[in-house]
């Protein structure tokens, strides 16, 4: 069966790359005997009976091709070839110049200073501030996930803040405590729906009993466009647009507190509609991860089918009769000019281990496809997730422990939290494939976050 995707990662720190090569799963055995994988030291090549691909990594490092230091083999299954290659040189000019820059994009706010609206509760509808404008609309000053520390600091802030004032960071606006209406209840330093009781936010510091500044997590709040807004009057509509993965990473680790030279810590916490609180711990290292990845199914390149029962074809006749721009990445084979120092392993060898060198073969010619990848930056971390008060009972030492710690709590909306898991999760799978990891739920999971540019979401 052909490659179908190749993903390869590397910490930037380190001087080895992990690869993992995922095939459909193979049944066919005589197929599975013909293919062999090469490393030499400017690729990889996946070698099937009638066709090559070639993943071209010269530009990128230079492979240590020497079989007892730098190859090592040892997850393989019939879809999925796990190698850990150890590198003698790393371009850093070129990996560079090949990788997807990601910014830290600014929230798209839906209210604008010249927008008139009320904010309500998200579980009864109840008014919480009645309808106004706010005549200054800003991004809170400095990216934190405690606003406690900066409203309410006695340097920043000795007076209440204006009514007309509105900062706004992920998942929170804060506003003076003056805008908040009948509506609200206020006990000790939390501010609930007085209708429903739904938990809406907090108070930020108190100056001669004088309340200074309120936070409200966006995912409690609808807002209620005015009049003369331009948006449908009546309808509720969320304060924020959404916010992708990469984005979100982007901003918890901008606002994240390190907690050495390597590791940080995002504590995050949300509340599920129906009211189960859930907890998500994050450990990430401060190394930066590379990615290089190529498109999601290689095989469409190949132009053949991937069942089993065709792959008698003439793979000649196939290939050259492809369409014009396909016929651009076969290019003529080009082990023959392979060093003699490159080395290989086989797939129908008895261990995985196994290596052995070229023989035979070296002359025969066969179609090259040139596999692309594009490199991407992300982050390596280990998580916890704890969704069920069992599981928060049962991790409640690890969790004060973080809170002890002085890690801040940050709150995101239930929908933020599902898709960062979803990510996560699919990604933890391909990370302990390719790392050869060994599951350990005590010790957290393993997975890592790509920041991935909005037209690729
Ligand atoms: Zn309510």
């Amino acid at each position: 069966m052909p490659l179908e995707l190749i993903v390869i990662s590397l910490m930037r720190t380190s001087k080895w790359i992990n690869v993992l090569m995922l095939n459909t799963p193979e049944e066919d055995f005589g197929q599975l005997q013909s293919r062999r994988i090469d490393v030499s030291s400017d690729g990889i090549r996946w070698i099937e009976r009638d066709f090559e691909q070639f993943t071209p990594l010269g530009k990128f490092f230079e492979i240590n091709t020497n079989p007892e230091a730098g190859i090592t083999v040892d997850k393989e299954t019939s879809n999925a070839t796990a190698l850990k290659l150890r590198l003698v040189r790393i371009n850093d000019a070129a990996l560079e110049q090949e990788t997807v820059n990601v910014g830290i994009e600014k929230l798209q706010l839906l209210l604008n200073e010249s927008m008139a609206c009320a904010l309500h509760c998200t579980n009864c509808y109840n008014e919480l501030v009645a309808e106004r404008c706010f005549s200054s609309i800003r991004p809170v000053p400095v990216p934190t996930m405690e606003p406690l520390k900066y409203f309410s600091s006695k340097k920043r802030m000795t007076t209440a803040m204006d009514e007309g004032e509105l900062y706004y960071a992920i998942n929170y606006i804060v506003i003076s405590p003056q805008s908040l209406g009948k509506g609200v209840l206020q006990c000790g330093g939390n501010i609930h729906c007085a209708r429903c009781l739904q938990l809406v936010g907090e108070s930020l510091g108190e100056s001669l009993g004088e309340k200074l500044a309120a936070q409200l997590y966006v995912d409690t709040l609808w807002m209620a466009p005015g009049a003369q807004t331009g948006l449908p009057e009546g309808r509720l509509e969320k304060l924020f647009g959404q916010v992708t993965v990469s984005q979100l990473m982007l901003h918890l680790l901008q606002s994240a507190v390190p907690i050495s030279d390597e590791k940080t810590r995002v504590f995050l916490k949300t509340v599920r509609p129906d009211g189960q609180l859930h907890y998500m711990l994050l450990l990430v290292d401060t190394n930066p991860l590379h990615m290089l990845r190529s498109k999601l199914s290689l095989i469409e390149d190949l132009n053949i089918s991937s069942s089993p029962k065709d792959s008698d074809y003439d793979a000649d006749a196939s290939l050259t009769s492809n369409s014009d721009s396909s016929i651009e990445s076969i290019v003529e084979n080009s082990s023959d000019s392979d060093s003699d120092s490159d080395s290989d392993f086989t797939t129908d060898d008895s261990g995985p281990r196994a290596k052995r060198r070229r023989c035979g073969r070296r002359y025969e010619s066969k179609p090259v496809h040139e596999v692309k990848v594009r490199g991407y930056r992300g982050c390596r971390l280990i998580y916890y997730m704890f969704s069920t008060d069992e599981e928060l009972t049962a991790n409640t030492k690890l969790i004060e422990q973080w809170r002890k710690e002085g890690t801040p709590m940050l709150r995101i909306s239930y929908m933020m939290m599902m898709d960062l898991l979803r990510e996560l999760t699919v990604n933890e799978l391909l990370v302990a494939t390719m790392e050869r990891l060994i599951p350990n739920e005590k010790e957290g999971r393993v997975s890592y976050i790509i920041f991935e540019p909005d037209e690729d979401n």
